[in-house]
């Protein structure tokens, strides 16, 4: 087999670097399993050679040496079995480290990854990588230890035993083998290819399946469940196709191995019993022969179909490799110091000339200039898709701008340590992420320290203690998957309730009563008034009564600004305003 086909150039590094980062702090225990592996290699190629003296012996029946021999077998199959569940347990042991910590470095990468990175692929891919590619690197990694130590080291002690037996027989043999591996590694690219479009798939097929669920309300509300149906069908069906595929390829190579095992074996008891009447081999010997012939078979077809699983695990180390190698852009150096704002004393904010491109091709922000003054209350306010979300998303430095910079208290944010800058923010946002946890475990997100008591505060704050008080199980009653048990005022509430705990100087309110009832939304409007005191607040609303009182109202269009000032100037000087406020913001 030509060695180059297995492993390219690109594999060699990914394969260094898996080496270098996840499998060199495992040499002891590799080791320990080397010795198991050649344990196990060793004693089952003693079989034959006992085999041979026993049919030696018993055809000379007045010698009872052989006697001992079973004694002998009994020793060698206890050994070896022993080894052998050493062997499967360190071997195991190891792999499932591995693809334990190839998980948790995967993770830990996807969240401190940039939300652009994470956004390009859906989470259900993100989340199938992380399952099933590492299964597949399991398999690689075991198949590699075993089949490279364990069976390449019982081939060679059988082949070698045949070489010693009759030279002749096994050079016949060995002609007749490679013939084989030619399709073999044929079958073995094209098995590579299927097995990358069938991660795809599969990866597809769990995209499918998490949309599917997260969407289930508006899928009934629109009694789209017969297309729904249909969707998860198509994709089913193709994971099916490309499985069966793939099994198909795999189950072409045992037949080419098992024919030609057949016709080896043939051959070997024609020539063999000729040698045995002109008294060239010994009747034991022959069987000795055959018996190793045998037994080379079951490793030679395990390295026949490991070139497959290497090539499977390799396509998913290169798909791991590609995104742990992605850096994250939005980073802050170690040496960052921390922001420090008093919490009688909110920070001033300045945009200076910031203009920002999700895709470096369509410019979203365009050179925004504006400062909001310490403890005021900025509104951004503008047709959707103008650009304000986007001014949130850099001021919490979600993403970094293009050009221009932000400043906090006359410090770029660029230069502040990234998660002191992020401790003197909350954000509250239309879209509430609740967990599957009790009410005090989601509130206590805003400051993982605070007592239950503070949490219970910020929760009167709130408005939410009464509704929490008279749940099931008050505090501890858990909230259902993405809180489905809870309505969406009574979710944003718990997210107004986090943020009052957290405190933060500066808060930014991305449209968070937007998706409530208008008498919801004036309550929330009231309890948010309470959240924005002695803070500097920016905010994005769409109702004109919330943002009739800030101090400063932007007007967004297009990603430029187009106006500023006050309700009472804008109301008088800018045609947009007016108009916005009459179609509603
Ligand atoms: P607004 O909040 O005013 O409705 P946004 O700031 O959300 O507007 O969006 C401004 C523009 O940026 C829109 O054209 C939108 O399609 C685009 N955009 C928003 N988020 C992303 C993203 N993650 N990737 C690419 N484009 C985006």
């Amino acid at each position: 087999m030509k060695k180059k086909h297995i492993i390219t150039n690109v594999n060699k590094n990914i394969v260094k670097n898996f080496y270098s980062d996840f499998v060199f702090k495992y040499k002891i225990d590799i080791i320990f399993a080397f010795i198991l592996l050649i344990i196990v290699a060793s004693t089952s190629s003693i079989y034959p050679y006992l085999i041979q003296l026993v049919f030696d012996g018993l055809l000379k029946v007045k010698n009872y040496e052989w006697i001992i021999l079973p004694f002998v077998i009994a020793f060698v199959a206890i050994v070896r079995g022993v080894a052998m569940f050493f062997q499967i347990r360190q071997v195991s042991k190891i792999s499932l480290s591995i693809s334990l910590d190839v998980q948790k470095k995967l993770t830990k990468h996807l969240i401190n990854a940039d939300l652009n990175e994470l956004n390009k692929i859906s989470s259900g891919n993100h989340v199938s990588r992380i399952m099933n590619d590492v299964v597949l690197i399991r398999d690689g990694f075991e198949r590699t230890i075993n089949n490279l130590i364990r069976d390449v080291f019982t081939i060679l002690a059988l082949f070698s035993y045949l070489m010693w037996l009759d030279w002749l027989l096994s050079v016949l043999v060995v002609i007749i083998y490679p013939l084989a591996l030619r399709p073999i590694v044929k079958i073995g690219k094209k098995q590579n290819i299927i097995a990358t479009t069938l991660q795809e798939q599969m990866e597809t097929v769990t995209s499918t399946l998490t949309e599917m669920l997260q969407g289930i309300r508006m899928v009934k509300s629109y009694n789209l469940e017969n297309m729904e149906i249909n969707r998860s069908e198509n994709v089913l069906n193709s994971l099916f196709r490309k499985t069966f595929n793939l099994i198909i390829g795999r189950a072409k190579i045992l037949p080419i191995l098992e024919i030609l095992g057949g016709v080896a074996a043939a051959s070997v008891i024609g020539l063999a019993s000729y040698r045995v009447s002109i008294g060239e081999l010994t009747p034991g010997s022959v069987v000795g022969y055959i018996t190793a012939l045998l037994m080379i078979a079951q490793p030679a077809r395990a390295l026949g179909t490991f070139n497959t699983v290497l090539q499977e695990a390799l396509s998913a180390l290169e798909r791991i490799y590609k995104q742990l190698n992605i850096c994250p852009k939005v980073n802050s150096l170690s040496s960052a110091p921390d922001i420090k704002i008093s919490r009688n004393k909110p920070p001033e904010i300045v945009f200076k000339n910031v203009s920002f491109s999700y895709d470096n091709r369509n410019k979203v922000l365009n050179n925004i200039n504006f400062i909001a003054k310490p403890g005021s209350k900025v509104a951004l306010v503008g047709q959707s898709g103008a650009g304000k979300s986007t001014i949130i998303n850099l001021i919490s430095r979600f993403y970094d701008p293009s050009n221009g910079e932000i400043t906090i208290n006359e410090v770029n944010i660029k230069d502040i340590n990234l998660s002191s800058l992020r401790d003197n923010i909350s954000l509250v946002s239309q879209e509430t992420i609740i967990y599957n946890k009790s009410f005090l475990d989601n509130i206590r997100f805003g400051n993982l320290n605070a007592t239950d008591l503070n949490v219970k505060k910020a929760a009167k704050n709130a408005d939410i203690d009464k509704f929490i008080s008279n749940s099931l199980n008050g505090y501890d009653t858990i909230v259902g998957e993405s809180g489905n048990t809870l309505s969406g005022g009574q979710k944003q509430r718990v997210s107004i309730a986090r943020a009052i705990l957290k405190d933060a100087p500066i808060l930014l309110l991305d449209e968070a009563t937007s998706s409530l009832d208008p008498e919801t939304e004036n309550e929330i409007n009231k309890t948010l008034e309470k959240l924005t005191k002695n803070k500097t607040t920016i905010t994005i609303a769409h109702k004109l009564s919330t943002i009739v009182n800030c101090d400063q109202i932007i007007l967004f269009n297009k990603g430029k600004i187009v106006d500023a000032g006050s309700h009472k100037e804008l109301i008088k000087s800018s045609e947009l305003y007016k108009k916005l406020s009459t179609i509603g913001i």
